[in-house]
């Protein structure tokens, strides 16, 4: 495959593999078990982190569809393991998914709410931990772009000097500030780009959560996301449906009739739209939602990902297509021809 001159940090090589073995699009998971020789998993950790978008520092109100601080989001082991100690979270979790035949080893994903929001003492101390494990090669932390100073990326730079593989989880959703406005996210699409510039810097990997069907967010709108987020280089997408979940602002448009969730014909074809303009290079993480469920009051459909990754391939492979193959930034060299 060409180099589209992304600039992501991954191993292009592997995703170029991916696509030859006949993958439709460039799955993270099997990129990690190419470019570590062995199958990684995820071993959530709880480390009780809170948000500015809920605490008070930006607001009180909390993003529109977030069901507090996300902890409805996330994965049932989460709560299994809320308050323990932080060392014996981690040991824990690594047994629970080894004996489950997640893989070999793993990288501590660190989910609940804003995970980069304490001081950089605190910061260090819950990083160091979670890394002290034999068995953990890097972290996954989920955070805001807004909450990344250079101080929290040269702390995390340096464990990627140590050999540590070190991703950002970036809650950035949609780059259309309308959106980012609509939902209450207080921050736009400037900090995303200065943080994929200076996580990159770093050796830091950096994956953007994005949602479809925000409220008053059109299809094109959401092509045009998957476009901007390719010329960023971001290196992985969480793709996932709208979910208006109890007790949120959401909840309270849906049932004034002015939120409508989409079908799930609607949304498989919005993925498809998504994968096809976007680069051949970006990791696909997820594009359905399979936990946290508890609380959803829309859409009425099934998102789990058994249901949502066939119907998306199928769609395009109906449509004849593949991730990145309506990807364009604009005219190539050879077409710099002025027409009569
Ligand atoms: S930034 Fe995340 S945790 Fe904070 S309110 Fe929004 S979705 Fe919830």
């Amino acid at each position: 495959m060409k180099s589209d001159g992304i600039p992501t940090i991954t191993e292009k090589k592997f995703i170029d593999e991916l696509y030859k073995e006949g993958n439709i699009y460039a799955p993270y998971g099997l990129y990690e078990r190419k470019a570590h020789g062995y199958k990684v998993f995820k071993i959530p950790l709880n480390a009780s982190f809170t948000c500015p978008n809920w605490d008070g520092r930006l607001s009180k109100e909390g993003c529109i569809f977030c069901p507090n601080f996300a902890r409805q989001f996330t994965y049932e082991s989460f709560r299994r393991v809320l308050n323990e100690d932080l060392g014996e979270q981690v040991k824990d979790q690594v047994k629970y998914y080894r004996e489950k035949g997640a893989g070999k080893k793993g990288f501590v994903y660190i989910a609940f709410g804003t995970n980069t929001y304490l001081p950089l003492d605190k910061l260090k101390k819950i990083f160091d931990t979670a890394l002290k494990h034999r068995d953990v090669i890097g972290l996954s932390i989920g955070t805001r772009p807004d909450c990344l100073p250079d101080e929290v990326l040269d702390l995390l730079g340096e464990y990627v000097k140590k050999g540590k593989e070190i991703w950002l989880e970036i809650g950035q959703q949609s780059v259309h500030f309308h959106t980012d406005e609509r939902t209450r996210r207080r921050h736009g699409v400037a900090e995303s780009i200065r943080v994929v510039r200076e996580a990159h810097k770093r050796g830091i990997y950096v994956l953007f959560f994005l949602i479809m069907g925000l409220p008053y967010e059109t299809p094109s709108e959401v092509v045009e996301t998957a476009r901007v987020v390719s010329a960023l280089g971001v290196d992985a997408v969480k793709l996932y449906p709208c979910l208006v979940m109890k007790g949120t602002g959401l909840q309270k448009e849906y049932r004034e009739g002015t939120y409508r969730p989409l079908s799930s014909t609607e949304y498989a074809a919005l993925i498809a739209d998504f994968l096809e303009h976007l680069s051949p290079h970006v990791l696909i993480q997820r594009m359905s939602k399979d936990c946290g469920l508890d609380g959803k009051v829309a859409p009425h459909w099934d998102t789990h990902r058994w249901i949502v990754g066939p119907r998306v391939e199928k769609i395009m492979m109906l449509r004849g297509t593949k991730q990145g193959s309506k990807f364009s930034l604009g005219l190539e060299a050879g077409e710099l021809k002025p027409l009569d």
